[in-house]
């Protein structure tokens, strides 16, 4: 049983715990002693629903973004970014070792305007990961690179690269305009379309057996266990896929850009964030802030990162790609990513371009619909910045 100064002290403690848990811990003690203490905190009206904004709101943010100059800028930036890529688990995935790619090509289809190649490598020990390299006809090689991983879905990349597997499918890939990488062949640029960990066949084998879309909850939290997070696994692949991009001599790897939607607009941030030879980042329906967005609606458990709310919000990640070119796409009625959220994560942002002297390369485009990808602005933005 803990003393009287003690229970205090654990009061103290927990000031940000939920009146609820607070109850739990008043119950168990002199509940005379310390009410008047409750009393006070219940003017801060904390319940299961609020609490993420109360945090929020008490945060102190180690990185949170106070530069003046572009010098303080930079080195904000080099300061930040190694502790990304720690509480993202990169040091605990480093500690493996670096493995040899070990590149093996699976198939190879011809089409009209493009070539369809199949690949895997492999992006830790014993961990392969496949992907299809589409090859523009009528290109002088090299040609810039656009890497496309996908969001929530059951195919995988086989959606990015327009390849669908019943009406439902084809029907969302083709009103979201989720085929990102025949997009970007298209438009003449070489496409990696990578499946992300958790999704068609990287599902563990009981999720393929019952059909189910995924496998995030269960990998989140081995990964969690380990000090790793998928989203930093997935990030982590994106890297291992520039440095076997860097191995072709049709892929120009001085010009990478990366663009998907949802789940693959969240891999696009980070990896831009965490690698610099990344030169345009597109994140497709994810920009917000993590407060208003999955810190506050129903996500998906591959979308957090223990602690980083105490490190950064959003907009402040998204500050680590400054100064290259940044364009993110938000749906009106996204009603998982709040518009008038994303309005203000950009105004953050902006601030923080301004200051590293780019503020007319940081561009957010608003859409009039849903939770989807936006084509319109994407091509020409890349185009514009890669030269064409
Ligand atoms: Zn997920």
């Amino acid at each position: 049983m803990l003393d009287e100064k003690a229970i205090f002290a654990t009061i103290n403690q927990v000031e940000t715990l939920s009146l609820r848990a607070y109850g739990m811990i008043v119950n168990g003690f002199r509940e005379d002693k310390i009410e008047s203490r409750v009393m006070c905190k219940s003017t801060i009206k904390f319940s299961s629903d609020s609490y993420v904004h109360v945090l929020a709101n008490e945060a102190s943010r180690s990185f949170a973004f106070k530069a003046s100059t572009h010098e303080e800028f930079n080195r904000w930036q080099i300061d930040f970014r190694p502790r990304l890529r720690e509480v993202l688990g990169f040091g605990q995935i480093e500690k493996r070792g670096l493995c040899d790619l070990e590149p093996r090509q699976l198939s190879e289809k011809v089409f009209d305007a493009y070539i369809r190649q199949e690949w895997t490598i492999c992006t830790e020990p014993g961990f392969e990961i496949p992907f299809f390299v589409l090859l523009p006809k009528g290109q002088t090689m090299p040609r810039p690179l656009v890497l496309t991983p996908h969001g929530h879905n059951k195919s995988g990349k086989d959606a990015y690269v327009g390849v669908w597997h019943n009406e439902s499918e084809k029907a969302e890939i083709t009103e979201g305009q989720r085929d990102v990488a025949l997009q970007a062949v298209e438009v003449g640029y070489v496409a990696i379309a990578p499946d992300m960990r958790g999704f068609a066949s990287l599902r563990r084998k009981q999720d393929i057996d019952e059909d189910n879309a995924k496998s995030c909850p269960r990998l989140q939290m081995q990964a969690l266990m380990f000090g790793r997070t998928l989203i930093g696994e997935r990030v982590w692949d994106i890297g291992r896929l520039i440095d076997y991009a860097q191995t072709r001599n049709d892929i120009d790897s001085h010009r990478i850009a990366v663009t998907g939607n949802s789940g693959g607009g969240t891999v696009s941030l980070f990896a831009a964030a965490c690698d610099e030879r990344i030169k345009i980042a597109i994140p497709g329906s994810y920009f917000n802030t993590f407060e208003d967005s999955i810190g506050s609606i129903r996500h998906c458990e591959c979308n957090y990162i223990p602690g980083i709310m105490t490190m950064a919000e959003m907009y402040e990640v998204a500050g680590l790609i400054a100064p290259r070119p940044f364009l993110a796409l938000s749906g009106r009625n996204d009603r998982i990513f709040p518009i008038e959220s994303a309005k203000y994560a950009y105004k953050k942002l902006r601030e923080i371009y301004e200051i590293a002297g780019a503020g007319d390369l940081c561009q957010l485009y608003i859409g009039d619909g849903g939770h989807r990808y936006y084509k319109e602005p994407v091509w020409p933005f890349v185009n514009k910045f890669f030269g064409e």
